[in-house]
């Protein structure tokens, strides 16, 4: 679960992490109250789950995401030009994502700008921390200069690992100190809070010498967020997909494309695997959904049901290897749900198959069945390219 940078913030703020004060702003009605917080410069940043702000621009203005608001005046032109609009960065794709909130906060001068973050390395399955010298809007075309420790879940961080990170940075030997709590305090963020990514971009060092987190971006783990009923509340239900939000109340596991091919799976890996074959042959997937191992008929209907309001969905591919699954069940859900308005190829194999296909070809005789896995998909592109 992604959450906003002033929602971060202040978990910041509970792990004594440095970060810059601020005031959420969502309706045009507030402007008065950040004008008597703000009365002269503030940093206005768009609250969107997306990063890549200050090189964004928000439709029908030139103005950035992250903006340096120079008066009163210039504050409130910005709030009234830019709430409500829509942001486009290199991280949003071309439609963009809608402003729902603004965060002002205060303007800090900063000597140096730095990179800091702690995630879950796959790879090595430990939490890695990562600097680098070169922070700020840059990083994120170029990541360059990285410096990576990795930490023992079991023996916690080091000081000497910290340490070592402060030397790639190139930190002067006053602020070491500060560098080590800052740092100790965000992994105890990262671990108490089950954080699978917890990113500071910029680190900005200050002219007195401090260390100041002017960015926060913090993803939760989904898996652990029952153990967290207080980090739910942060969910922002506009940022999220509902059709996702639907297919996980039943179990399933549904993520939007940008092609037009609905697919229907039951497995992960067959669900990517399809995929892959429908861009293979020159298709493109509305969609990833699992339907999970087990695959009731209610789920098949609700799939269904998902995959058809997607507005973007032209055809469906329907592709089902029984075993826990029984095909005959799956095809009692095609049935409840089945349109008629565009082209619809199922593929039933494994147990039950048989009792499966015959359902369908009695009763929906609409229906293309095709055993053959890469007939199939041959099928559904070249049924939804001849629309
Ligand atoms: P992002 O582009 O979405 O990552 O948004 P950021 O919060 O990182 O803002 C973009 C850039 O604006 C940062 O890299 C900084 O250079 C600058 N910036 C943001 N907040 C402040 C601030 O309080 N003081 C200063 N001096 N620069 C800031
Ligand atoms: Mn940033």
């Amino acid at each position: 679960m992604n959450i906003h940078e002033f929602q971060a913030k202040e978990l910041f703020v509970e792990y004594n992490i440095p970060t810059t004060n601020g005031l959420v702003v969502r309706s045009l009605s507030e402007i008065p109250i950040a004008l008597e917080r703000f009365p002269e410069k503030s940093v206005i940043k768009a609250q969107i789950h997306a990063g890549g702000r200050g090189k964004g621009t928000i439709v029908g203005t030139d103005l950035p995401g992250v903006y340096l608001a120079r008066s009163a005046e210039d504050t409130a032109r910005y709030i009234q030009q830019t709430l409500g609009g829509v942001l486009v960065t290199n991280q949003t794709g071309s439609q963009g994502k809608r402003i729902y909130a603004l965060y002002l906060c205060d303007v800090v001068e900063v000597e140096h700008e730095y990179y800091l973050s702690v995630q879950l390395d796959r790879s090595t399955a430990k939490p890695m921390v990562t600097v680098s010298r070169s922070g700020g809007v840059e990083i994120e075309a170029n990541a360059k200069n990285l410096y990576s420790i990795f930490i023992d879940p079991e023996s916690g961080i080091h000081a000497f690992q910290i340490r070592a990170l402060a030397r790639a940075l190139g930190l002067e030997r006053r602020i070491v100190p500060n560098f080590i709590e800052l740092v100790s305090n965000l992994y105890r963020l990262f671990c108490d809070k089950d954080a699978t990514l917890i990113e500071i971009n910029p680190l900005g060092l200050t002219l007195e010498g401090g260390l100041i987190a002017l960015d926060a971006k913090v993803i939760l783990d989904d898996n652990a967020l029952y153990r967290h009923p207080e980090l739910e509340a942060l969910r922002d239900a506009a940022e999220d997909d509902p059709l996702e939000d639907r297919a996980s109340r039943f179990s399933m596991n549904y993520v939007a494309a940008e092609g037009d091919i609905a697919c229907i799976v039951n497995g992960a890996g067959l669900a990517m695997a399809t995929m892959d074959m429908i861009a293979f042959y020159g298709g493109k997937a509305a969609n990833f959904l699992d339907l999970g191992s087990r695959a009731d008929p209610i789920q098949v209907r609700e799939a269904l049901r998902i995959v058809q309001e997607n507005p973007n969905t032209r055809g469906i591919f329907v592709n089902v290897f029984g075993g826990i699954a029984q095909c005959d069940v799956v095809a009692e859900g095609i049935l409840e749900q089945c349109p008629q308005t565009m082209p619809v190829v199922v593929r039933l194999q494994g147990a039950s198959a048989e009792r499966g296909q015959q359902l369908l070809r009695e009763r929906a005789p609409s229906v293309v069945l095709e055993n053959d896995l890469e007939r199939s998909v041959q099928m559904i592109v070249s049924k939804v390219r001849e629309r």
